[in-house]
């Protein structure tokens, strides 16, 4: 079985590219130069300079050793939490950059949610020296004010967008909006394995480099390549799909992808797109979505900023449908838990969204010699408010 994209954009019946007419020249001239562009030896160099001595790659693999004890396994810890800006969304915007200027482009928009992807995004423009446009939710500007303040900061004009629920999805279209007005000079950086074909590859494949590490580093600790069982988180899905990429034709490692199921699957607030979704298109892709009978998309939520997206990119809904890999879920209570537990028992504050992943770790049977890696996407700071409350909650202030 093929798990990548296929010459058409998709991954079996998930994926393609609907998109307005008005549209079509910007996603095609990205999609007839994205591969030239990635395969290039001097765009690989620039690249691979830039992870390492600008983002700080690798990043590490840590062997948990008081986890594993407490989980019954050996867990190691892919660190992407330790990378500039504080998550895996850098290695992302850092090669769309490289490729933005590339194809000519002087100018850069994207969309954001919690404000990660909007601060991985400026952080790059400030370093290119490109201006940089991010489109956020009235709602989310409010929420998110730190990482606004640090948008504006790098130099971002940030634009609070107030149609629809004021949130993600909202930003989604203003930025696509935007593009459609300015399809010469502007390059429009998505923050997940989301979107028309080709964005969902082209990050898959910048993120790819979480997996690509992960096996000469599982090689130089366990003397083998392969893991018995990878998790992620899954929001969009691009650190699961960067952390899945080398191992989806092995079979024999297990892939497991976690949602978030907020209060509680049935509760009506929740972001577990794999149990509640049923296939519509999204932001230009056939995919797995949240929406009601008549096809309205219904609002996700999570505590966790960067889980409540109501869909998922479309090779994870393929993954899904193939069992190659399967999907967990977690609530808001389990993720805070797992992320007291990891901070606790190994001094790491995890961001809310990787805490998801850890959960799961409770609710799956490990054999005590398994290798089992945790995908830790990022890191807590900017998620204290969260905790904080946990504590008080829990009498632990
Ligand atoms: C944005 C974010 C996510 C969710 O996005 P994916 O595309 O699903 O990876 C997960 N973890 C962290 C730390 C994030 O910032």
């Amino acid at each position: 079985m093929k798990y990548t994209v296929d010459e058409r954009g998709y991954y079996g019946e998930f994926g393609g590219a609907f998109i307005p007419e008005m549209m079509v020249p910007n996603i095609e001239e990205l999609r007839d130069n994205y591969l030239k562009i990635l395969g290039d030896p001097e765009f690989r160099a620039e690249y691979t300079s830039l992870l390492k001595d600008y983002v700080g790659r690798p990043s590490p693999l840590y062997f948990a050793k008081r986890l594993s004890e407490f989980h019954g396994t050996r867990i190691y810890l892919k660190r992407e939490d330790l990378n500039h800006t504080g998550a895996h969304k850098i290695n992302n915007t850092v090669g769309q950059i490289l490729i933005a200027r590339r194809l000519g482009k002087t100018r850069i928009i994207a969309e954001t949610g919690a404000g990660q992807h909007g601060v991985a995004t400026a952080t790059v423009c400030a370093l290119m020296g490109l201006q940089c446009v991010v489109y956020m939710g009235k709602l989310d500007v409010e929420r998110q004010e730190p990482n606004v303040l640090r948008m504006k900061m790098l130099g971002a004009e940030v634009i609070p967008v107030l149609s629809g629920n004021m949130t993600l999805k909202d930003a989604t279209n203003e930025a696509i909006r935007d593009w459609i007005s300015n399809p010469v000079d502007t390059h429009y950086i998505i923050g997940s394995v989301v979107g028309p074909h080709p964005y969902p590859d082209l990050v898959t494949r910048l993120q790819a480099v979480i997996s690509e590490e992960m096996q000469w580093q599982l090689q130089q600790q366990t003397g083998n390549s392969d893991p018995d069982c990878i998790i992620a988180c899954v929001g969009g899905g691009s650190n699961a799909a960067g952390a899945f990429y080398h191992y989806l034709d092995r079979e024999k490692v297990r892939l497991i992808a976690v949602e978030a199921s907020g209060k509680g699957i049935d509760s009506g607030e929740s972001a577990a797109t794999m149990v509640l979704g049923r296939p519509g298109i999204i932001h230009g892709s056939r995919t797995m979505l949240m929406q009601d009978e008549d096809g309205q998309i219904q609002e996700p939520y999570s505590v966790s900023a960067g889980l409540d997206y109501p869909g998922i990119g479309p090779m994870h809904s393929f993954l899904h449908k193939t069992h190659r890999a399967t999907f967990e879920h977690a609530t808001d209570d389990e993720a805070l838990e797992a992320a007291f537990r990891l901070t606790r028992l190994e001094g790491i504050v995890p961001a809310l969204e990787s805490a998801h992943a850890l959960a799961v770790l409770k609710k799956i049977r490990f054999d005590k010699t398994e290798v089992v890696v945790v995908n830790l996407s990022g890191r807590g700071d900017k998620d204290m408010v969260a905790y904080m409350k946990y504590m008080s909650d829990h009498q632990l202030l």
